[in-house]
């Protein structure tokens, strides 16, 4: 799983290096503008209050410009439900979050924000509504405040500490010595895989997004720290339209549609119930116990 969940890693890396100079965002939009990412249009305009709507029409996508890695990929998410992908490594899971956050533009079809397409959207207004909650967390040399702060620099200690807790990080920070001043190395420095995932979620809580994509952690993690995670993200996800790429049943089973991805198709969607009850792909991924 190391090797899938890369790529999604890579996008999230360099939305992070755009969160990390919020203070100098016209610079590091200008360093990214030099890579081979989506323009935005001339005339693009910021969107300040996205509410979440999502509606994929007919979207393909090529990365090459000869063969279709999506096709024909229509659906829609409402503000605030959760859509889960699932499917094969491979299935186009990682590309539809790179054209959801505008890293790439569709090849054909259309993707909508709140019924307004998402190319006229400015990638910098859309990136300060949408967070990324990966296995791996992006930590720096610092406190696990500052660590945490990075969700919103401007946060004051009591929001950070606020967001801590409704991410159920509060408890293992103050059991730390030094708490919340406690110093962190870009390893993290002696916290655990888990205890990063909380420190994820304070953060993205923070940031306070109307989008969320979530990649649901593979690893192994103790049972009551796994527990505080699941808490952890209810809180975040709660509100915001949320894309998991999950691997869990127990995860899967609470979205809102499920979306079943084979070969860059969207072989099928609904809910759990919906989609036992058709047979196909769904229910043989999830009678192989899904963490496809
Ligand atoms: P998933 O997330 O479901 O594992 P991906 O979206 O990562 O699937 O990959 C879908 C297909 O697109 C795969 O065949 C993959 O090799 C290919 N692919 C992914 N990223 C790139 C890229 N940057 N350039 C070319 N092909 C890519």
């Amino acid at each position: 799983t190391r090797q899938f969940t890369r790529p999604l890693n890579d996008l999230a890396n360099q939305w992070n290096s755009v969160l990390s100079a919020v203070a100098g965002a016209e610079r590091v939009f200008e360093v990214l503008d030099e890579r081979a990412e989506a323009d935005d249009e001339s005339g693009a305009a910021s969107a300040r209050q996205i509410r979440g709507g999502v509606k994929f029409q007919g979207v393909s996508f090529s990365y090459n410009g000869e063969t279709d890695t999506l096709s024909d990929i229509s659906f829609e998410a409402k503000p605030g439900e959760t859509i889960a992908l699932v499917g094969p490594t491979g299935a186009g899971k990682t590309t539809l979050i790179g054209l959801l956050s505008r890293f790439y533009n569709p090849s054909g079809g259309t993707i909508a924000i709140d019924g307004r397409d998402l190319a006229s959207i400015r990638r910098e207004s859309l990136r300060s509504q949408m967070a990324f909650v990966l296995q791996d967390i992006f930590l720096f040399k610092g406190s696990i405040r500052d660590n945490i702060r990075y969700g919103r620099l401007d946060a004051s200690d009591e929001e950070v500490e606020r967001a801590a807790r409704l991410a159920n990080a509060h408890s293992f920070i103050m059991r730390l010595p030094g708490g919340y001043d406690r110093m962190l190395s870009v390893e993290g420095g002696g916290i655990s895989q888990g205890q990063k995932q909380l420190l994820a979620i304070a953060r993205a809580i923070l940031a306070n997004p109307a989008m969320l994509v979530l990649d649901e952690a593979t690893s192994s993690i103790d049972t009551v720290t796994e527990l505080k995670i699941q808490e952890g993200l209810q809180s975040l996800m709660k509100g915001r339209t949320s894309f998991v790429i999950a691997h869990r049943l127990s995860t899967i089973r609470q979205a809102d549609r499920i979306l079943v991805l084979r070969g860059g198709r969207l072989v099928q969607q609904g809910s759990h119930e919906e989609l036992m009850d058709q047979g196909g792909l769904y229910s043989e991924l999830v009678r192989g116990g899904v963490k496809a």
